[in-house]
């Protein structure tokens, strides 16, 4: 287990040497999605990015436990303490039950996690499962005398904590900005500060998804799941949280608060952010008409969209640009990574193909040196992918001649590009699916013809033979006046 790595602390602000606080143990904890609509272009980047973190540390053979949770229960519109939560609105618009809104939305997420080739977290906590850990957060939190309980609401005292430990460390925001800035909203009456934030609501009498408490019917704020399952399962402290930048603040700042309260020190060693996606230059947002779905982006389903852009695409286009980077989505980029990921693909063919020389005229272990470098430098995908392409140069070379690669350092290119592109970016050869479709489609309709003989030579045992035979292997014939359609059962 060799480690250079070095991460961007969002804490320090700075980049710092990565060490474990258990090796080779490593808890990474991802603020997961809210499950009340269809996964979109905003959804996959801190997928992919946590992602290539996960593979890159299981790579240097660090035992990793990778938890992302569900929100299921709590986020209120507009992420606010007041207001319908984001699943009920849903499911009250739909005629569903709030768990049939999640379960729906949660599927279709799985689903486009799996097409984009993101690993499976360790664990993915539902906030709906850990109530009991979070009221039981609640109780060490007004024990600490960090919280006060109104009309069988609790809050956090933002002031109250700041006067012991500091508030606004991770955003940088001073509390006498925010007191400055902030205006009274309605409802927020109970609180003794706007800045307060609520960790158990009480429920009103239409809300639908509610627990018994020591306060009262309700349910849990927003930011203290995070704060309960990380601490349930990696620990009092530790090594790193991710999340989407929009998270910082307030999400973060506050589980930073929450955690500090209750166990009167810092959970996290290592804040990391990925940067957000614009589209054409402007901000997603379902009010400018940009809002992507992956789905629609999968499928060229949009107006904005010229084609679609396979989960490969999209993921190596991702990969292109470092995560603290903004990424902006156009037609002319997604387009430019089609072609480049084709490139890649077909100089990896090629690379199999390649016979060894005597001796080589290529450095492979200064290019694989620079490749852990950039991977190192808090994991400089780009940087990567372009010493990547500089092997894509020399595989081009060898193949025509102009350049050598004796045997050991033939197999050692190999090793390089399967660890790279395959274990490392998690990309994946889409080719390899569709020639296994398409050599299907010509086996079928060659067994097709060949019962059609059978028939016109009136030689029905052997054709109902091959429909049997077909049959048991869960392939259907359906006899047509020019030939036979087939489908899987
Ligand atoms: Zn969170």
């Amino acid at each position: 287990m060799q480690n250079n790595l070095a991460i961007f602390n969002s804490l320090s602000r700075k980049k710092e040497p990565f060490k474990p606080l258990h090796p080779p143990f490593i808890g990474v904890y991802v603020c997961g999605p809210t499950v009340y609509s269809d996964p979109h272009l905003g959804h996959a980047r801190p997928a992919i990015t946590f992602d290539l973190l996960y593979r890159y540390l299981t790579h240097l053979e660090y035992k990793v436990r990778y938890v992302r949770n569900i929100t299921d229960v709590g986020h209120l519109e507009n992420d606010a303490d007041e207001g319908e939560d984001k699943i009920e609105k849903k499911a009250r618009l739909e005629h569903l039950e709030p768990m049939e809104v999640v379960q729906k939305y949660l599927n279709n997420f799985l689903k486009n996690m799996d097409e984009l080739n993101t690993l499976h977290p360790s664990i993915e906590p539902r906030a709906s499962g850990h109530i009991i850990e979070q009221q039981e957060l609640i109780k060490e939190i007004l024990d600490k005398g960090f919280a006060y309980e109104v009309n069988g609401s609790v809050y956090f005292d933002v002031l109250k904590y700041n006067e012991k430990y500091k508030y606004g460390k991770l955003s940088g925001r001073i509390l006498e900005d925010l007191q400055a800035n902030t205006r009274t909203l309605e409802g927020q009456d109970e609180k003794k500060n706007t800045f307060d934030f609520a960790l158990w609501k009480k429920a009103t009498p239409e809300h639908l998804m509610r627990w018994a408490s020591p306060w009262s019917d309700g349910f849990p704020g927003w930011h203290l799941e995070c704060s309960a399952m990380s601490t349930k399962y990696l620990g009092d402290v530790f090594d790193i949280h991710g999340g989407g930048m929009d998270l910082l603040f307030p999400h973060h700042e506050c589980e930073i608060a929450q955690s500090t309260a209750a166990k009167g020190k810092e959970s996290v060693r290592y804040w990391m952010h990925n940067n957000m996606i614009t589209i054409n230059g402007q901000k997603m947002a379902r009010s400018l008409n940009n809002f992507i779905t992956l789905d629609q982006l999968f499928k060229g389903e949009h107006p904005l969209l010229q084609q679609a852009y396979s989960p490969m695409t999209i993921r190596f286009f991702i990969l292109q640009a470092h995560y603290r980077s903004t990424v902006d989505f156009s037609n002319e980029a997604l387009q430019a990574a089609e072609k480049g990921l084709q490139k890649l693909m077909k100089a990896i063919e090629t690379l199999k193909k390649l016979k060894p020389s005597l001796s080589s005229t290529i450095d492979i272990s200064g290019l694989k040196g620079k490749c852990y470098e950039a991977m190192d430098d808090d994991l400089n995908s780009p940087v990567l992918i372009s010493y990547l392409f500089e092997g894509v140069k020399y595989i081009n070379a060898v193949n025509d001649g102009s350049e050598k690669l004796g045997a050991g350092d033939l197999d050692s290119m190999k090793t390089l590009f399967n660890t790279f592109v395959f274990d490392i970016l998690g990309l994946r050869d889409e080719s390899a699916g569709k020639s296994n479709e398409k050599l299907t489609g010509d086996l079928m309709n060659i067994i097709i013809n060949l019962r059609q003989d059978a028939k016109n030579k009136k030689e029905w045992a052997a054709s109902d033979r091959i429909r049997e035979e077909l049959k048991k292997a869960g392939i259907i014939l359906n006899d047509k006046k020019d030939g036979a359609e087939w489908e899987e059962v």
